[in-house]
C-alpha cells in the first residue's frame, strides 16, 4: 500500500500540491498518493484526525487553516514557532508534529532559484498578516542589512516588528505606505493579497535600488498589479510566489521522505502551464 498524504483547505480545488507532490514522487522513486481534502470551515481537526486514523502519513494545510494547524499541532518546530502557524503536518507515533516550510521556499527561491543572494541587502516587506510573519525570520535570518515592514494597518506592521525586536534584531521598522518616500530597497516583496482583488498598495514612486528584484507571492495571476508596476518604476527584475509554492512543498516531500526533489525543472512545467510573468 503506497504512503498516504494530502492537502487541506476550504477551498482546495484550485490547488496545485497534488500535481506537485505526484511529480515529485514519479521522479524520486516514491511509493505515495497525494490528495485534496476539502475540510468543512468548522470541522478541520476532525478532518485531519479522520485523515490519520485511515493511516495518513502527513498533511500540507493551506488557508485559512495554518492557525488551527498550529494549535492542534502536539510538537512544533522552532519554524513554526516563529511563524505563528503550521503548512506541513506529520503524523508519527501517534503525534501530530507541525512544521512551517513557507519561509525556507520563499528563501530557496529567490536565493537559488533567482540567485538574488539576501544578505546585506535592504529589504522592504509589504503586508503583516500570516505569509509576512511566515518571512520574517527566515529573511533576518540571512543576515538582511534592514527588514522594513509596510502594512495598511501599521499597527500590524509594528508588532511584527516587536516580535523581531524580542529576538533580537534591530535594524527592522513599521510604516505606513505613504512614509515610504525617499527610501530605496534592493528587494520589495509583496505578500499582501490585493493582487489576487487585482490591486496595488499605495507605493511611492523611487523604491527601488538600482537591480533590485520585486517579487509577488501571489502566483498564477501572471503580470500583477505591482509586478507591472514594477517593471515600470525601476525594479531590475520582477518574479512571482510559483517558485516559493513549489520549494515550500519540496521542503515538506523532503521532511516527509527524507529525498530532496528537483525543483526546476517542476516549476519550469508548471510556468508553462499558468499565465506567464514575463
Ligand atoms: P492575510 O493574513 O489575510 O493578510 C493579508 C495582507 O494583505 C494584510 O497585510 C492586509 O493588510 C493586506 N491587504 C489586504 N487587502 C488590502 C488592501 N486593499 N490594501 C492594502 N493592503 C491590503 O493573507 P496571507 O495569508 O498573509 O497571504 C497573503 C498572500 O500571500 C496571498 O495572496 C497568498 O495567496 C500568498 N501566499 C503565497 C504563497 C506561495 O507559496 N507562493 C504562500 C503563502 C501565501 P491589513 O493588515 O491592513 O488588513
Amino acid at each position: 500500500m503506497p504512503d498516504r498524504y494530502a492537502v487541506i483547505g476550504h477551498p482546495v480545488a484550485h490547488s496545485r500540491s497534488p500535481w506537485i507532490h505526484a511529480e515529485f514522487a514519479r521522479q524520486t522513486g516514491q511509493d505515495l498518493t497525494y490528495e485534496a481534502i476539502l475540510a468543512p470551515l468548522d470541522g478541520f481537526a476532525q478532518a485531519v484526525r479522520a485523515f490519520r486514523d485511515a493511516g495518513g502519513r502527513g498533511m500540507n494545510v493551506t488557508v485559512p487553516f495554518k492557525q488551527e494547524a498550529f494549535e492542534l499541532s502536539e510538537v512544533r518546530s522552532p519554524r513554526a514557532q516563529q511563524a505563528g502557524a503550521v503548512n506541513t503536518l506529520t503524523f508519527e507515533h501517534g503525534r501530530i508534529l507541525g512544521d512551517n516550510t513557507d519561509g525556507a521556499g520563499f528563501v530557496r527561491d529567490v536565493e537559488e532559484n533567482l540567485n538574488f543572494a539576501l544578505g546585506g541587502r535592504r529589504v522592504l516587506l509589504m503586508g503583516a498578516g500570516g505569509a509576512a510573519r511566515g518571512l520574517l525570520f527566515p529573511l533576518l535570518a540571512r543576515g538582511v542589512a534592514h527588514l522594513t515592514i509596510a502594512n495598511r494597518t501599521v499597527s500590524r506592521a509594528e508588532e511584527l516588528v516587536g516580535i523581531a525586536r524580542a529576538a533580537g534584531y534591530r535594524d527592522v521598522a513599521a510604516r505606513g505606505y505613504a512614509a515610504l518616500s525617499g527610501e530605496r530597497f534592493d528587494l520589495v516583496v509583496n505578500s499582501t493579497s490585493v493582487s489576487l482583488a487585482g490591486e496595488l498598495p499605495p507605493l511611492p514612486p523611487g523604491l527601488f535600488a538600482s537591480g533590485a528584484l520585486a517579487y509577488d507571492l501571489v502566483y498564477g495571476q501572471g503580470m500583477t498589479p505591482f509586478l507591472r508596476w514594477a517593471r515600470t518604476s525601476g525594479a531590475g527584475r520582477i518574479a512571482d510566489g510559483l517558485g516559493m509554492l513549489v520549494e515550500q512543498a519540496a521542503e515538506s516531500f523532503w521532511l516527509w521522505r527524507g529525498v530532496r526533489p528537483a525543483t526546476r525543472p517542476v516549476i519550469e512545467r508548471l510556468a508553462r502551464e499558468l499565465p506567464p510573468v514575463d
